[in-house]
């Protein structure tokens, strides 16, 4: 239930509080990506209330939306042809039902939302799962659109992939793979724009050391959202990066050996991961694993 938490905890209260760190952090990271998020306009907004909203389901997503019939679907063919990524890592197989997304109309009612059914929020992430809401039997992704829609993408992947974790039988694994995970997938929308961004964290200085990403907890995620995009980034690069954590595929398509993923899955199963590889370098070798990072992010290594 952390996670869920720590989704309403991020959720809101900013528009009060003028520009808040997430959003600092999204529009210093935006500027500098600006060109590979590039939005194609919207020729058919027709935009009506909120109790007439435009609902459009694709797959096993279902988006709510005043803007239009055709970005409602968009968004759900979009989070329906991302699910298989974080399936097949997190649990091949498993069906988590109909996932119900609400793009409230703006900022403003997203907050107000947040503020009603939220038990807890601040501004970091632009959406949050909740379970609160009166008369519906359903938790959905909630979010606004913050005027690009690769931005909406992403926020509504972080959500997702919660709420995949969340509905498991094993239900939310250690906050640190939750956050690892959505980040991670949140990111696949554009890995080099996360890449970018954390290289401008490093020369500000507003990265923290493994060690400490590994085991920090809610109230550091909200001081430093930039840990968000560190932890996806250094999920990226131990699944497909570094050589001795990615997952190796020959010219067949067979899977030749897969460290990481081995290791996320046992710990997603469950299972005693402690004669794994990764393990030891999560548990001893950091410092190591830190100078490596650091050079594979800032072009290096
Ligand atoms: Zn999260």
């Amino acid at each position: 239930m952390r996670t869920l938490l720590f989704l309403v905890f991020c959720s809101s209260g900013l528009a009060q509080a003028g520009e808040s760190a997430y959003d600092r952090v999204v529009r210093t990271a935006l500027e500098r990506a600006q060109s590979e998020l590039e939005d194609s306009v919207d020729i058919d907004v027709a935009e009506v209330d909120w109790a007439n909203a435009y609902e459009q389901t694709v797959g096993r997503f279902t988006v709510r939306t005043v803007r239009s019939p055709a970005f409602a679907r968009r968004l759900a063919q979009r989070q329906d042809a991302m699910f298989p990524r974080y399936q097949t890592l997190i649990e091949p197989g498993f069906e988590p039902g109909n996932m119900v997304v609400w793009v409230l109309p703006s900022i403003d009612d997203y907050n107000e939302f947040g503020n009603r059914y939220g038990a807890e929020h601040s501004s970091m992430h632009g959406s949050f799962l909740t379970n609160e809401i009166p008369g519906t039997n359903f938790e959905p992704i909630v979010t606004y659109h913050p005027g690009s829609e690769t931005q909406l993408d992403m926020w509504i992947t972080h959500g997702a992939v919660h709420q995949f974790l969340e509905r498991r039988p094993r239900g939310d694994p250690d906050l640190w793979l939750s956050e690892g995970l959505a980040s991670y997938f949140e990111l696949n929308w554009n890995l080099d724009y996360g890449k970018q961004a954390l290289q401008n964290y490093y020369r500000r200085g507003r990265t923290v050391p493994t060690f400490s990403l590994l085991r920090q907890g809610i109230g550091e995620y909200q001081a430093q959202p930039e840990s968000l995009f560190q932890i996806g980034m250094l999920f990226s690069y131990l699944l497909n990066h570094r050589e001795d954590t990615r997952t190796v595929i020959d010219e067949n398509g067979k899977v030749v050996r897969q460290p990481f993923v081995d290791y996320l899955q046992g710990l997603l199963q469950g299972r005693d991961v402690s004669a794994s590889p990764v393990n030891s370098l999560l548990g001893q070798n950091l410092v190591t694993l830190d100078n490596d990072f650091q050079r594979f992010v800032m072009g290096n290594g």
